[in-house]
């Protein structure tokens, strides 16, 4: 396996986020009852030192204590704004672009404000409607969420690396170069002095434990890129495109059940997914065609957007490969907004359709496997954690575990109607602070 000893000494770092009532908890007398407070706050301070989250139990039945809290790493109350939050990311982001791999996930109840947190726009809403173009995503700035933020910010360092920061040693001043070359850097190959950074994105859903991706196309070469620095790519090249997926698009949600991408750990990258479209980017405008391209794909593969959103996993993959005078260096960046984590009782389930029942029964695996991992993490062997037992999990598998930095958003509704489910996902919230 590899990577125990390089485990950060930084453990992951769990955010919770409650959103603002909505209007119909509002319009609701018992939903419109505010029953998660946030403690310590004081205005004059970040929302990210306000660390304990509270629920109020007072009016729920059998319970024996009158209220439950929790303290996590930050805790942003209702009024905080997407910049607090994408502020609290930085570390990561930073991170990565020094060679970790960060994963940051969004993880809550359907309609907590996980998708608002991770892409802000619903993407997936305006997909849906048909004639849409891409300009409606890129208006509102400020409504944007962790995606759009996290590449803005990152193609502003890689513009600041590019130009300024490439290392001492390397750096060429002025006509006196000569004398600036210290051993390890070689002379002869004076175009290659200072930092080159490529960025290439996957976008991947994860369906009914089934692997996707988002931005494949029906031509074979349209859109298939591969970034043309020495070794990047070859997780894409290395195998054969048996059985490719890429190429054959979405024909609607019959043919796009038949096929997964399968999951492979090589030995020199890591896990790879063999034939997942990456594409290169090289703005932050590209992007948004991506994510775009990502949910129109997806609209045409599902009769309800909302609902195939909130059953499934999303992972955007920010692959950065660093290129330090011919020293590469990679790292990744998985922004994962995940599948609803809402629970139903047997009796519910009795009512569901036999498709709706594989839905709920495959995430409820794959949240579990994700929970059981990050237990395992807690142990002292390591060696021992269950990455295998879901997709999810095995694909995220060195961005959990290993050489990496994790987060954790964990979204809330304020409302006593979502009281139970308010508390399981705190409790997972708690769970992974121990991580
Ligand atoms: P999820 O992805 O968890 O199912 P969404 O992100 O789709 O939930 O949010 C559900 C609805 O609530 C959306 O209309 C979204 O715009 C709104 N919403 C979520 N969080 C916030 C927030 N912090 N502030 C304002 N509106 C929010
Ligand atoms: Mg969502």
């Amino acid at each position: 396996q590899g990577g125990d000893e390089s485990i950060s000494t930084d453990r992951m770092l769990v955010l919770a986020r409650v959103r603002p009532l909505n209007q119909n908890e509002k319009d609701d007398e018992d939903a419109g009852e505010v029953v998660v407070y946030v403690k310590g706050a004081d205005d004059s301070v970040a929302h990210l030192k306000q660390c304990i989250i509270g629920v109020n139990l007072e009016g729920m039945q059998n319970s024996h204590k009158s209220e439950k809290e929790y303290r996590l790493d930050g805790v942003f109350a209702p009024d905080a704004d997407q910049e607090e939050i994408f502020n609290a990311t930085v570390p990561l982001l930073r991170a990565a672009l020094s060679g970790y791999n960060a994963t940051i996930f969004t993880y809550g109840q359907t309609g907590t404000g996980k998708t608002h947190t991770m892409l802000g726009h619903d993407l997936w809403a305006l997909a849906a409607e048909i004639g849409n173009e891409v300009s409606d995503f890129s208006e509102d700035r400020g409504r944007r969420g962790i995606i759009p933020r996290a590449l803005q910010y990152v193609f502003k360092q890689i513009r600041v690396m590019e130009s300024a920061t490439s290392p001492s040693w390397l750096r060429r001043k002025d006509k006196n170069s000569d004398r600036t070359f210290m051993s390890g850097a070689k002379k002869k190959d004076n175009n290659e002095v200072g930092a080159k950074i490529l960025v290439s994105v996957s976008y991947t859903e994860i369906y009914n434990e089934k692997v996707r991706d988002l931005l494949a196309v029906k031509e074979e070469t349209s859109i298939y890129t591969t970034p043309n620095m020495t070794g990047v790519g070859a997780a894409n090249l290395s195998t054969p495109s048996k059985g490719s997926r890429r190429g054959s698009g979405y024909f609607g949600e019959m043919a796009a059940e038949e096929t997964s991408l399968e999951i492979r750990e090589d030995k020199n990258l890591g896990i790879v997914v063999p034939n997942l479209t990456e594409i290169s980017v090289e703005s932050e405008e590209e992007i948004f065609q991506v994510l775009w391209k990502g949910a129109q794909n997806r609209a045409m593969a599902s009769t309800n957007m909302n609902e195939r959103s909130s059953r499934s996993h999303t992972i955007l993959g920010v692959r950065l490969t660093v290129n330090h005078g011919g020293i590469i260096r990679r790292s990744k960046i998985n922004l994962v907004d995940l599948a609803g984590s809402e629970r139903y009782k047997t009796h519910q389930m009795a009512q569901f359709s036999e498709q709706r029942i594989k839905e709920l029964t495959s995430i409820n695996q794959s949240l579990s496997a994700l929970g059981n991992c990050i237990s395992a993490l807690t142990g002292r062997q390591k060696s021992h954690v269950p990455y295998r037992n879901s997709k999810l999990t095995r694909l995220l598998q060195d961005s959990l575990g290993g050489n990496c930095r994790t987060m954790f958003i964990v979204t809330v509704s304020p409302s006593a109607a979502s009281c139970e489910e308010t508390i399981s996902t705190l409790q997972f919230a708690d769970r992974a602070m121990k991580v």
